[in-house]
């Protein structure tokens, strides 16, 4: 069964599925996009996701592609043409199509992508059994990574120097030592008392929408939260560690730069946060 992407318009098998060459997504990474997780056909915290969505468009003054309503159903329409139960979609709005100019075009039309993928659901969770290794590299980003820009050349850049040093992601830490996020997840730690801690999302860091979540499962878990930057050293001498995104929802860490976290084993806060996850997300039917 050929996989079905929306381009602008039209439902189109991915052997046809193109962009102009001067789309600006192309040339400046003048777009933005979102991920949401597809879990037991449920499109997951596709609300808050559109919310960011919203945002990240307004900061850079693209105007939405399609209303949010028939986004909505575009975003379901996929899922439903390549037979999504557990996967991704993935969306994408660019400033359109133009001559090539630095300055805004004055009437271009934002473009819309919108793609969806199976994924498999034991995969991630035989991930939380074993636990992820992060490497730390020094954050070189821009300072609006709180914008889901398509921007990702450093992310992309950290992420494979974790691929090669045997690891999974790459934990950014800003010039006084301290962890803003993952190339592509929020960062936390459990402290020896048990408190999560995570940075806070002011800026700095996206405001990752699992993160948000987490707030709530936290909570009815009875478990404390902190919002405050923690060092390298903190995360290294930490009960536990994880990260969290869309995609992955927790996953625990379990060496750090080729430290041990704790026993070097997952850590049962973060694998209880990840238990009851499911429960606590908005999900939409696809
Ligand atoms: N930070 C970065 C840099 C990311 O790319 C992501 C994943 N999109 C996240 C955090 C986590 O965000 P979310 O929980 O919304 O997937």
């Amino acid at each position: 069964m050929p996989r079905i992407a929306y381009v602008n318009g039209r439902y189109l098998s991915h052997r046809d599925a193109f962009v102009h060459v001067e789309d600006r997504g192309y040339q400046f990474a003048d777009g933005v996009y979102e991920v949401c997780e597809v879990a037991r056909g449920y499109i997951v915290d596709m609300g808050p996701h559109l919310d960011r969505l919203d945002r990240s468009l307004k900061e850079l003054s693209i105007a939405w592609p399609v209303s949010r309503k028939a986004l909505t159903i575009i975003m379901r329409e996929v899922v439903r043409h390549n037979r999504v139960i557990d996967g991704l979609v993935y969306l994408q709005v660019t400033r359109g199509v133009a001559s090539r100019d630095f300055v805004f075009p004055a009437n271009a039309k934002p473009s819309l992508v919108v793609l969806a993928r199976k994924a498999d659901p034991g995969f991630q969770a035989r991930r939380a059994t074993t636990g992820i290794k992060v490497i730390t590299v020094p954050e070189n980003r821009w300072e609006r990574v709180d914008i889901k820009s398509v921007g990702l050349l450093p992310n992309v850049l950290a992420k494979q120097k974790a691929k090669e040093a045997g690891c999974q992601e790459a934990w950014f830490v800003d010039t006084d030592g301290m962890v803003k996020e993952g190339g592509s997840s929020n960062a936390w730690i459990v402290t020896r008392d048990g408190v999560l801690v995570t940075r806070p999302a002011d800026h700095g860091i996206l405001r990752g929408i699992t993160r948000t979540t987490l707030f709530k499962v936290a909570s009815r878990l009875g478990l404390k939260i902190e919002e405050r930057p923690f060092a390298v050293e903190e995360a290294m001498r930490a009960r536990e560690a994880f990260i969290s995104s869309a995609t992955t929802i927790v996953l625990p860490v379990v060496e750090i730069d080729g430290r041990p976290i704790a026993n070097g084993e997952p850590g049962s806060v973060a694998l209880s946060l990840r238990e009851a996850f499911f429960d606590v997300a908005e999900k939409s039917r696809a």
